[in-house]
């Protein structure tokens, strides 16, 4: 792993208003990755493996709304407010607002480092959206990694997953318990299971996902950009089918 590859990621957070100090620049070709699959997946862990591994941010939309949600009240917008009480209840943010949301930060997808989106795009409306905008810049995808898991793995994943209040670093109870019940390894902030984590909204995210998201596999599927990965098994070994599956199909790209 190289630490020096995880990067502030600020105007992804934060905003246009906000710049990146640390700005990938080491002359390879970056990697310009969509990664799907359910909630509970594992997407969050897998793109934080291949941030650290490929240099590409790790660029997840759900991360800015949580970030906006950490805000005092008073610095939200009204259409973040808006969107906040969706994720909230589970429920998917309206397509209008996430692409505000994401064409506001486009810098970061034009960025020379690269990224890798996590949770954006998630319906067929986001992902013509992305490609329209990819288009307009002469930027095109290197692929779509597909992680594929039976749906009562994913119910067992996200119900015990716990998130660090202070660094948002994620452990699991049984799988990837901390050191110190309740307590962040890294900082010792105390964890908490996110509202969306919680069984009455993990429901609503399945079903959501299955009615906006799945359309989208068979979208990047026809567009020969998918990678399916079986995302069972211990975190490494799911990152490294991953990182053989994209080099191959890189060689193949650069040879055609
Ligand atoms: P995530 O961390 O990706 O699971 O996102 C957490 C929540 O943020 C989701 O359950 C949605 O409410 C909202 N969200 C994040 N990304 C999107 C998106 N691309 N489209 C709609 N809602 C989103």
């Amino acid at each position: 792993m190289s630490p020096q590859n995880v990067k502030d990621r600020v105007a992804w957070l934060q905003g246009t208003s906000a710049r990146c100090e640390d700005v990938a620049a080491n002359g390879l070709t970056p990697w310009r990755l969509v990664l799907l699959g359910a909630p509970g997946v594992g997407k969050g862990t897998q793109a934080d493996l291949l941030n650290h591994r490929l240099g590409a941010c790790h660029l997840s939309t759900g991360d800015v709304f949580r970030a906006a949600g950490s805000r005092r009240e008073c610095e939200q917008s009204p259409a973040m407010r808006e969107a906040l009480g969706y994720m909230r209840r589970g429920a998917l943010v309206p397509d209008s607002t996430v692409w505000e949301m994401v064409r506001e930060r486009a810098g970061c997808l034009r960025c020379g480092g690269g990224f890798i989106l996590d949770g954006f795009p998630r319906t067929l409306g986001q992902a013509e959206s992305l490609k329209q905008l990819l288009d307009a810049e002469r930027l095109a995808l290197t692929a779509v990694v597909n992680y594929e898991l039976p749906t009562s793995e994913i119910v067992a994943r996200i119900g015990g997953r716990r998130t660090c209040e202070e660094c948002k670093a994620v452990f699991h109870v049984t799988e990837r318990p901390p050191k110190v019940a309740d307590r962040c390894d890294h900082c010792d902030g105390k964890l908490f299971q996110r509202e969306d984590d919680r069984p009455e909204s993990i429901r609503v995210r399945l079903e959501a996902y299955d009615r906006s998201t799945a359309p989208l596999i068979d979208f990047y599927l026809k567009a020969g950009l998918l990678v399916r990965v079986a995302a069972s098994g211990a975190p490494g070994e799911i990152l490294d089918i991953t990182l053989t599956d994209l080099k191959s199909r890189r060689a193949a790209q650069l040879a055609a």
